[in-house]
């Protein structure tokens, strides 16, 4: 049994469940008598049509996927998905795609629509840096849009929609950084993308769960690669995909579903975790900062400042040895960010919120 040496807060690619990394260690030369690795097999072999095959049933299982739904293992990170949505489904339109900004990564979706086609700001919230989501009646008026994107958990600001925003038209959720960490209903969506590396195993694809009639709504003659058709078409295998990528993300939900026990055990394990970090900053008497209004805070991302950058240096030094790393906020934030998703065990974060207490007496 593999133990870890560290616990890795890093935002992604990030920590994985230590029974899955066993498992994919324990099959790693030998994939279930194949004589073959998973690294090494055809994506066409019969061994791999049931893993690619595995992965979509085990994300299916966990979200409750309707059958109007398809689920695609693409490439080119969630950053392609912020250029592909647009081209797809705003292009050709005669509407306008409608923002919710919440943070950082919204900001970049937002920016690759606008080379696309027409947009509507609903609610921004760079004015305010990013610390909360909107509540559904400061959104701008919603109706007629191509559809209406979002960032359910935006990584770097760490602030988190606790309920989809209720809009007019169409849904589209940039869910990264949150995905799979919850219960969700998927009908209330147009399309959910998120890339793997964060929740749903390593680096390499970018999961998107997209409703077919939107299908019918992509104009002709788009780049093969680009078009959604083509992955629906060819089951996410026009070209080679991602394989062990998508093996490991295989494993992942099947240990979501598994040994976890679903969606709703993973989301109160991942509401204590990071209630333990919480309560932490609340008790500090603002020695600690937290960064993302009180009803916004992500369970995902939890960010904070101390009362100066050279405590913020030492405090990341010093958690280091104790061998908690990538502590250290995003650049364009500064401060501290804990990255805490399904995978990083309780026992981790409990290290790091005695660690916080103890610092905090100290200086
Ligand atoms: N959206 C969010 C919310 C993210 O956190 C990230 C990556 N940190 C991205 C998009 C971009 O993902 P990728 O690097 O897979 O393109």
């Amino acid at each position: 049994m593999t133990e870890r040496k560290v616990y890795n807060f890093s935002a992604g690619p990030a920590t994985l469940p230590v029974s899955v990394l066993n498992k994919a260690h324990a099959e790693f030369l030998d994939y279930q008598n194949s004589g073959m690795s998973v690294m090494e097999m055809s994506h066409r072999s019969k061994y791999y049509e049931g893993i690619i095959a595995g992965a979509e049933a085990a994300i299916r299982k966990a979200l409750n996927v309707p059958n109007n739904y398809k689920v695609l293992f693409l490439q080119g990170g969630a950053s392609l998905q912020f250029t592909m949505i647009p081209m797809n489904f705003l292009r050709n339109s005669g509407k306008k795609a409608g923002f919710i900004t919440t943070g950082s990564w919204g900001q970049k979706a937002f920016k690759q629509a606008k080379l696309e086609g027409e947009t509507a700001v609903l609610w921004d919230g760079a004015s305010e840096k990013f610390t909360r989501t909107p509540k559904d009646s400061e959104l701008a008026d919603s109706s007629n849009l191509a559809y209406v994107h979002y960032t359910s958990n935006e990584t770097i600001e760490g602030v988190q929609f606790k309920a989809e925003p209720n809009v007019k038209s169409d849904l589209i959720c940039d869910s990264s950084s949150d995905f799979m960490c919850r219960p969700l209903d998927v009908s209330k969506y147009a399309m959910i993308y998120a890339g793997a590396q964060k929740n749903a195993g390593p680096a390499g694809t970018t999961i998107v769960i997209l409703r077919e009639d939107l299908l019918t709504r992509i104009p002709e003659k788009l780049h093969v690669m680009l078009d959604y058709k083509t992955h629906v078409e060819n089951g996410s295998m026009y070209n080679t995909p991602p394989c062990y990528t998508i093996y490991m993300v295989k494993l992942v939900a099947e240990w979501l579903n598994g040994e976890i026990g679903g969606l709703d055990k993973m989301e109160k394990l991942n509401n204590d975790k990071a209630g333990l970090l919480y309560n932490v900053i609340d008790e500090s008497s603002g020695f600690y900062k937290g960064h993302a209004a009180q009803e916004n805070r992500s369970t995902m991302n939890v960010t904070w400042r101390l009362p100066s950058e050279d405590l913020e240096k030492k405090f990341i030094d010093e958690a280091k040895a104790l061998n908690m790393i990538d502590l250290k906020g995003h650049r364009s934030v500064g401060g501290l960010r804990a990255s805490i998703y399904n995978a990083m065990p309780r026992e981790g974060v409990e290290k790091l919120a005695l660690f916080m207490n103890e610092f905090r007496k100290k200086n």
